[in-house]
């Protein structure tokens, strides 16, 4: 369901995708992993059009993303995003954020709405949070918040970027339980993360990026016990 063919991308001179070759297959969980810098999140990032892309061909959904967008607004419908930062919308309550975009986009009425995103607050584990704000949520709460609003919208594919690096240790593993739920369910899924136990667990396959560059890919068990190339080495020597 996502293809990238020789996908080049430029920030100036800054050369930030090389040459990527990747697909994920419906179902599947992608892990990407790499150091600072190295166009994780810009990968991620074109995979829903918030970043266009340079050459090369990329295809989600059946869609052929080249420099030139289609309806943009369909495809972030169908493709969700959690990032770092959760993003929720602060004036908003728990059930505002996630029913907004259902009702605006999708045209659900505000009963439906809210009876799909308490369903959805059950499933990430915090159904008595939907009257609360988000400053009144811990971290992992808010992230949790951030996941029930993506799958609201029904996506095809799900997208997050370090989900769980800006949390403390123990909201950590309430959020990655979510993801491994989601996964189990059969959900589509590129997850940048350095949570490498997630990776082991959860992912289909692990990509490394290095300056732009995917210098291995694998499933799981040999991505960590054979690896490849020096870089991936390096690498894992350096977080596990
Ligand atoms: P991190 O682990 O720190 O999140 P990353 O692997 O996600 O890093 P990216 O955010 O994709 O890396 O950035 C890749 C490179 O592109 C970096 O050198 C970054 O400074 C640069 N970059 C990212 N976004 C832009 C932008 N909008 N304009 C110019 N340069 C950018
Ligand atoms: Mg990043």
């Amino acid at each position: 369901v996502v293809e990238f063919a020789g996908v080049q991308k430029h920030f100036g001179d800054l050369h930030v995708l090389r040459d990527i070759n990747l697909s994920v297959r419906q179902g599947e969980v992608l892990v990407i992993c790499g150091p600072s810098g190295s166009g994780k999140s810009t990968l991620v990032r074109c995979v829903n059009g918030l970043e266009p892309i340079g050459a090369g061909r990329l295809t989600v959904l059946s869609r052929l993303l080249n420099g030139r967008f289609p309806d943009l607004r369909e495809l972030r419908a169908e493709v969700g995003m959690v990032f770092q930062h959760f993003n929720l919308y602060p004036h908003l309550t728990v059930l505002g954020n996630i029913t907004l975009a259902p009702m605006k986009v999708r045209g659900l009425s505000r009963a439906e709405a809210e009876g799909k995103a308490q369903a959805l607050l059950e499933r990430v584990g915090i159904p008595e949070k939907a009257k609360q704000h988000p400053a009144q949520l811990s971290g992992g709460q808010r992230q949790r918040v951030a996941i029930a609003r993506a799958l609201a919208m029904d996506p095809k594919i799900m997208l997050f970027d370090e989900p769980t690096s800006a949390l403390d240790p123990e909201m950590i593993k309430e959020v990655l339980d979510v993801l491994t739920d989601l996964a189990r369910d059969g959900m589509t899924m590129m997850v940048v993360t350095h949570e490498m136990g997630f990776a082991r667990r959860v992912a289909d396959r692990i990509a490394l990026l290095d300056h732009g560059r995917i210098v291995e890919e694998n499933d799981p068990e040999r991505f960590f016990k054979t690896p490849r190339d020096e870089r991936t080495k390096a690498f894992l020597s350096k977080i596990l």
